[in-house]
């Protein structure tokens, strides 16, 4: 891999760390404010991506480092470490998700009246994952690396399930089913599940 792949490898994992994390607070913010549940799922959905680019980052510096004294075998065995922690993070949130579709523990109520504003701002960030995703493609083509391509279809799927989640709130506050933002939670949970299972799986 060249030396342009590598640093637009490791561009990409800062500004989506970034971004992801912006996201990230906002979603918590518009989940807390509205008490949705499923906004919270995807909130969180978006921490695991922020945690898989950290890992991806951490073990690209680290695993190239070579073998010294105190690490004989080279320095790949932390890569492996964080990506188990990163797994076992995912798997709690999950729980904790989980418990909270069913006990109700930090969300009572769910605001009908501004549900639509938040979910306003929730549509804003998935536009704004898409367009990171066209970036990071773009990114990918142009420097050769195939990292920032794949991420960015990542960035672009996420955006969709963003949408996806917005659209179902909607025809729900509009029915008024508000069963469906725990389900949406609950299968926001089985992706985040999918994605700690495919990190630990990297092994
Ligand atoms: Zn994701």
């Amino acid at each position: 891999m060249g030396t342009e792949a590598r640093y637009a490898e490791i561009f990409e994992a800062k500004i989506s760390i970034t971004v992801n994390f912006i996201i990230w607070l906002i979603r918590l913010i518009i989940g807390f404010t509205i008490g949705s549940i499923a906004i919270l799922a995807d909130a969180w959905h978006v921490i695991s991506d922020v945690l898989t680019s950290i890992g991806v980052y951490v073990a690209g510096k680290i695993a190239s480092k070579p073998a010294d004294r105190e690490h004989p075998y080279g320095h790949g065995r932390v890569a492996v470490l964080a990506e188990l922690f990163i797994s076992a993070v995912l798997v709690l949130v999950s729980l904790v998700i989980v418990y909270e579709v069913f006990y109700g523990i930090f969300i009572t109520e769910f605001l009908h009246e501004i549900a639509f504003y938040g979910i306003f701002f929730v549509i804003a960030t998935a536009i704004a994952k898409e367009l990171m995703a066209r970036w990071a493609v773009s990114l990918g083509k142009k420097s050769g690396s195939n990292l920032c391509i794949v991420d960015g279809l990542h960035h672009r799927l996420d955006a969709l399930i963003s949408l996806s989640i917005s659209i179902a709130l909607y025809i729900g506050i509009i029915f008024n089913i508000m069963v469906l933002d725990k389900l949406i939670a609950l299968a926001v949970v089985a992706i985040i599940g999918f994605e700690a299972f495919k990190i630990a799986k990297n092994q």
